[in-house]
């Protein structure tokens, strides 16, 4: 089923994605997802210095062209684009020379993805009056210039493939991934797309997946808290200073994303600068609620957002009723992991209350299920808390209590619970998803219901194990009656200030709540569920 047609021209390296694997072409210029990795990191800097500079040739009537760079071409009529990095003249004519990482294919021979991308060049620059023979690759692994010939039948597979491609983008859903390739172990979005389990789960591909290895980004957020303080670039690194006096610097390529608290600004320079690495700017009060949210241009894909309001104005349950069999078989894992034996009835009962999440007739009785199996749950946290009873204040009896949480285990699931809600929210914001729209958690004014639906999963295996582990991984000690306080109105808050559900993503907070008492293991307070506080490096 298609929506509607493309007015965009498609550009030239996306035919050369649609050649290599229609699904990536998909993924990147209909979803707008990028995934880093050695290999783009590598031709990302071959291509910085291939095109500095230039960015003009001279028409056919206006002069001979004798060399220039990064050359802008389009035509409505092939419905393409394309930004030559090299355009030579030769003999009368030009030569397209586009400059590639790797190494020519066996027998020195172009690839056919290059070699299509390069015929899309050639005929842009005949269309605009040139005189073309052949391209060229470059091939920087091997510094080989390989040539491209320009035959009717890669013409034809070419103007072919464009066809496909502005096809398959009025799709509403991407092709299926390839199966059992070999390109999928390079292909930097190995950990997005998921080709083996989306090809066994609907049952294209037997056996079990293999073992891809997505990247794990190094890049962890930047926490500024420092109040005056400005987040400015330097060169490739995000500079926090105050009164002109540099107070820390970090390199660029090592933030994921900047939470500015309170009164501090992000310069236009940096912003743009972490806009272009698709790194988010949260906005934060002092008191730690999420005001805002600056972010790069949304994904292009409008149709995904008419099907998910579509979805959820009918009230549609399968993707509900999903998450919350995830959920469940989540926290049962979670029992199972750490609990042992001890936990065998509890997490039969978990299983078969997943089975019946499945079945769900409609949202109250998905409601109810979900109720049982989180009372199942969250009784026998306690018995996985050892060290729960010597804490100050009333104790954590396995119910779930919020604004304000009124003991420290839930503190810190309300704390995590938040940071979760956070980056669920920007994810749903960097594929097109409208957050506030759920299939779950129905519509509320000011509540993010579809981060909120994807967070049910995750919450046991990211954010409940994060509370566990924590808990194993330090002692808490001396400095925990310190850390808490009880506001009038009852309640134990970290630090002593006011924090709420999103209060709580506060981690100068966190860090006081958990404070060691060990002094040895004083330091930078880093979580151990991907999400980290990056101490400024004062290099
Ligand atoms: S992982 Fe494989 S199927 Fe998925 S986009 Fe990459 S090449 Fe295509």
């Amino acid at each position: 089923m298609t929506f509607t047609a493309i007015p965009e021209l498609i550009p030239a390296r996306m035919l050369n994605e649609y050649a290599f694997c229609p699904r990536l072409f998909f993924l990147e210029w209909v979803d707008s997802l990028w995934a880093s990795s050695s290999d783009t990191a590598e031709g990302d800097r071959l291509h910085g210095r291939v095109d500095a500079g230039g960015g003009a040739a001279p028409l056919p009537a206006e002069g001979e062209v004798k060399a220039a760079r990064s050359v802008e071409l389009a035509s409505e009529q092939l419905g393409i684009t394309a930004k030559l990095d090299l355009l030579e003249g030769v003999d009368g004519g030009v030569v397209p020379i586009d400059t590639k990482k790797g190494r020519p294919a066996r027998g020195g021979t172009p690839w056919e993805a290059d070699a299509v991308q390069v015929c899309a060049q050639v005929l842009l620059l005949r269309e605009h009056g040139y005189t073309v023979e052949r391209g060229e690759i470059f091939y920087a692994e091997t510094r080989q210039r390989v040539p491209v010939e320009v035959t009717p039948g890669l013409v034809g597979r070419t103007l072919e493939i464009v066809s496909e491609a502005r096809g398959v983008a009025t799709r509403l859903a991407p092709p299926p991934p390839l199966r059992s390739s070999p390109k999928c172990s390079r292909c930097s979005l190995a950990g997005i797309c998921l080709p083996d389990e989306v090809n066994v789960l609907a049952a294209r591909q037997g056996g079990r997946p293999r073992r891809l290895m997505a990247a794990d980004p190094d890049a962890v957020p930047l926490y500024v808290m420092e109040q005056g303080s400005v987040v400015g670039i330097d060169g490739g690194r995000l500079t926090v200073s105050k009164y002109r006096e540099v107070l820390a610097s970090v390199r660029l390529i090592d933030v994921m994303h900047v939470c500015a608290y309170g009164n501090v600004q992000v310069t236009a320079q940096a912003m743009r600068a972490l806009l272009e690495r698709d790194a988010n700017v949260y906005h934060f009060s002092y008191g730690g609620w999420l005001i805002g949210l600056t972010t790069g241009l949304p994904s292009k894909n409008v149709m995904l957002r008419i099907r998910q309001t579509t979805a959820a104005a009918r009230g549609e349950l399968d993707d509900a009723r999903r998450m919350i069999a995830g959920k469940i078989r989540n926290c049962r894992v979670l029992l199972r992991r750490h609990g042992g034996d001890a936990m065998t009835r509890r997490v039969g009962q978990l299983a078969a209350l997943a089975d019946h999440a499945e079945q769900a007739e409609d949202a109250a009785s998905l409601l109810g299920i979900e109720g049982t199996a989180a009372r199942l749950y969250f009784e026998a946290l306690p018995s996985l808390l050892s060290a729960a009873d010597r804490l100050p204040g009333p104790g954590f009896s396995g119910l779930r209590n919020r604004r304000p949480p009124t003991d420290a285990v839930n503190c810190l699931l309300s704390f995590c619970y938040g940071l979760l809600t956070k980056e669920l929210l920007a994810a749903c914001l960097v594929v097109g998803f409208d957050p506030y729209i759920g299939l779950y958690h129905r519509p509320r004014f000011g509540r993010p219901a579809l981060a909120l639906d994807l967070a049910e999963e995750f919450r046991p295996l990211l954010a409940d194990s994060t509370v566990l582990t924590t808990w194993c991984a330090i002692r808490v000690g001396a400095s925990f009656p310190r850390a808490l306080a009880s506001p009038p109105g009852g309640g134990v808050l970290p630090g002593g200030g006011a924090v709420g559900h999103q209060r709580a993503d506060r981690p100068d907070r966190l860090w006081q709540v958990l404070a060691p008492a060990d002094p040895a293991l004083q330091g930078p307070p880093v979580l151990a569920a991907g999400d980290g506080v990056l101490h400024a490096d004062p290099r």
